[in-house]
C-alpha cells in the first residue's frame, strides 16, 4: 500500500461521516517522521502511530515501560527510518520469581487433577518486583482474572505471563483477543518436559515478539523461544 493511502486509512480525517469528536481524539496521535529525530511521546497520548521510511509503527509509554513496535512494513522515500524497541526502566525480574511462576504453573490443576492454565501479574512496587496470582477462571485452554479494574494487579501489571502447561509456548488466537493492554506478555509452554517461554510487547492489540533479555532472569531449565528461533 502506498504511504498516502495508508495514512488516509489511519488518520482521523479519512471518513467524513464519522462525528468530529472521533477525528480529534487526543488518545491516538499520528506522526509522520519527516524530522531526523522523533518528538517525545505526548503525555496525553494513549498510543501513537509513527509513519517512517520503513513502515508504520505504534508506540506507547507508561511508568517503567516504553515500546515501539511495527504495524506494517513498506518503503517510503523522504521519511526517516524507525527502529523497534522495548525499554523497561526497571531491573530484570529476579530468577526466584520466575521459578515461582514455573512451579505454580506445574501444580495448577482442576478437580480431576488435570493441568489448567494460570495467569500471573508482575508489577513493580515499593522498589521491588511483586508477583501476584490473581483470582481467576481456569480451564485447560484458558485463564482469566476475575478483577481487571485499574487498581487490581491486572491494572498494575507491567508483565503478564500465563501458562499453556503441556502445550507449546505460542500466542493463540484467544491470547490475541485477550491481550489488549499495553504491557509485556509472556506464555510458558511444555512446562513438564521442555520448559520454554515466549514474550511479546502488546500495544493495544498490536504485538511484537521480544527476547526475555533484560526483562526476566531465566533459570537454567527455562528456554527463551525467541533465542531458539534466532
Ligand atoms: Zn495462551
Amino acid at each position: 500500500m502506498k504511504l498516502l493511502e495508508h495514512i488516509q486509512k489511519h488518520v482521523a480525517t479519512a471518513n467524513p461521516v464519522l462525528p468530529t469528536i472521533a477525528h480529534n481524539s487526543p488518545l491516538i496521535q499520528h506522526i509522520i517522521a519527516t524530522n531526523p529525530s522523533l518528538p517525545e511521546i505526548a503525555s496525553t497520548s494513549m498510543y501513537e502511530y509513527v509513519y517512517g521510511s520503513n513502515g508504520t509503527f505504534v508506540r506507547a509509554k507508561r511508568q517503567g515501560l516504553t515500546a515501539i513496535a511495527p504495524v506494517s512494513y513498506y518503503k517510503a522515500k523522504g521519511l526517516r527510518a524507525i527502529s523497534t524497541s522495548v525499554q523497561m526502566t526497571y531491573p530484570a525480574v529476579p530468577v526466584m520469581l520466575v521459578e515461582q511462576m514455573l512451579e505454580a504453573s506445574r501444580i495448577a490443576c482442576d478437580t480431576n487433577n488435570r493441568p489448567v492454565e494460570i495467569v500471573f501479574h508482575v508489577y513493580f512496587e515499593n522498589g521491588n518486583w511483586q508477583l501476584a496470582i490473581p483470582e481467576q477462571e481456569q480451564t485447560a485452554s484458558s485463564c482469566k482474572p476475575l478483577d481487571n479494574s485499574a487498581n487490581s494487579t491486572y491494572g498494575k501489571a507491567i508483565i503478564e505471563i500465563h501458562s499453556h502447561h503441556g502445550m507449546r509456548a505460542y500466542f493463540s488466537e484467544t491470547d490475541n483477543r485477550d491481550e489488549t493492554g499495553f504491557r509485556i506478555y509472556g506464555v510458558l509452554g511444555e512446562i513438564f518436559s521442555n520448559p520454554q517461554i515466549r514474550m511479546r510487547v502488546g500495544i493495544y492489540g498490536h504485538f511484537y515478539e521480544t527476547a526475555t533479555t533484560g526483562i526476566l532472569e531465566l533459570p537454567a531449565q527455562l528456554t527463551d523461544c525467541l533465542a531458539e528461533d534466532w
